[in-house]
């Protein structure tokens, strides 16, 4: 029997696995780290978001471990049924203590907190203002809010002064990444605030990749500006740098209780595993200690720059642990990885659509377990490929 449906399906696989552009998976059998098993073999990876070496750490370990007997492994049910736990109670109160907000509510990733904040803030009637290379989860937070949604080009303040300028309507909601995910580079979030403050609009700020490695005590990109503001919504994820899972967010006390009410990826969800809250309440505390962690990431970051530099590859205006290297086509992108590969070094191609077209790039993570003479493999492997 025919199946046109399936049939197209297949043409629209076939004709990524003809662009270069089909995706698949690696099948990790160790934990996360920097150095992990592959089908049985140690590969060197810097792939990872797991900036601190919290995905695997042992406090964080203990703190599931204690938990599992008393608080058993599912929720159960949403926040407002039955689901919310002590142990999430906990993790929220100590977030909000410790960034300094009023309220803080966490979610079960980071896409659905993007997803409730955009649209319980903005509704149909309302404008959301956003950099053109935010992550797919706040295009996508947008699109659902069903507002007017305007995109200024990256980091182009004055281009987003004049959209506000121009704007007629009420309610305005302002989104950037703090670091940005493929690129690596930061928010101006001291500018954006002022702008916010001109125009009276809200600021959320996705800091998925700077909450627990920016500022000296790890809280992020507002600790990094030493900014705050009531108008600020700030996000930061926990499966990154907090080793965890989920997201939470944090903000006045209204905005909190706000969501509460309204956010859909908040109310029609179950409640994320409360061990995992108490693996965070872990986590926490071990980013507020990771003062030493944080100036390892800086000094690997050097190293890394420097080598690239010398051996004179293109380096983006990074000084985060995501230090991508844009090669162009997918071609370039996918050889060079393989090149990596065949050393049993593990650096991603990143490639349309998660980039813009003709910007495939190696993206390379850092994270503060890996050594010296780690990232002076990669270079070795790096240069050897330059020189030919
Ligand atoms: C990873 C990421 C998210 C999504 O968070 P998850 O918890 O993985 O769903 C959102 N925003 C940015 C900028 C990210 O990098």
């Amino acid at each position: 029997m025919s199946f046109p449906a399936l049939e197209r399906l297949r043409a629209g696989l076939a004709q990524r696995r003809d662009n270069l552009a089909l995706r698949h998976r690696q099948v990790l059998e160790s934990a996360q780290g920097t150095h992990v098993n592959l089908a049985g073999q140690e590969w060197l990876s810097f792939c990872s978001n797991d900036y601190l070496g919290l995905a695997n750490h042992p406090a964080l370990i203990a703190a599931v471990c204690d938990a599992a007997p008393k608080m058993g492994v599912g929720a159960g049910a949403s926040h407002l049924v039955c689901g919310h736990h002590a142990a999430h109670q906990a993790f929220e109160l100590a977030f909000a203590e410790f960034v300094g907000a009023p309220a803080a509510l966490s979610f079960s990733t980071g896409y659905m907190a993007n997803l409730a904040v955009v649209t319980a803030l903005i509704e149909r009637t309302g404008v959301v203002f956003a950099d053109k290379l935010n992550h797919a989860s706040l295009n996508d937070a947008a699109v659902l809010s069903r507002a007017r949604v305007l995109r200024f080009a990256h980091r182009d303040l004055a281009g987003l002064e004049q959209q506000l300028s121009a704007c007629t309507r009420q309610d305005k909601l302002v989104v950037s990444d703090g670091v940005f995910s493929m690129d690596g580079d930061m928010a101006d979030v001291p500018r954006l605030l002022a702008l916010c403050e001109k125009y009276d609009a809200w600021l959320l700020i996705d800091d998925a990749h700077g909450f627990g490695v920016l500022g000296a005590s790890g809280r992020g990109i507002l600790e990094h500006y030493g900014v705050q503001s009531p108008r600020i919504i700030y996000l930061a994820t926990l499966g990154k740098a907090a080793g965890v899972a989920g997201a939470v967010v944090a903000g006045e006390i209204e905005v909190i209780e706000w969501l509460i009410q309204i956010a859909r990826t908040y109310i029609y969800t179950t409640a994320a595993p409360p061990i995992l809250s108490a693996a965070l309440s872990a986590s926490l505390r071990e980013i507020a200690r990771a003062a030493p962690q944080r100036a390892r990431l800086d000094e690997l970051i050097a190293q890394l720059r420097a080598g690239l530099q010398q051996q004179g590859w293109p380096l983006m205006d990074s000084h985060t642990p995501i230090q991508p290297v844009v090669l162009g086509s997918n071609e370039t992108t996918l050889a060079v990885s393989e090149r990596l590969a065949q050393q049993h070094i593990w650096v991603p191609a990143i490639r349309p659509p998660t980039v813009p077209e003709n910007t495939g790039r190696l993206r390379i993570t850092l994270s503060a377990q890996h050594t010296t003479q780690d990232v002076e493999r990669l270079l070795d492997a790096l240069g050897d490929f330059h020189g030919k």
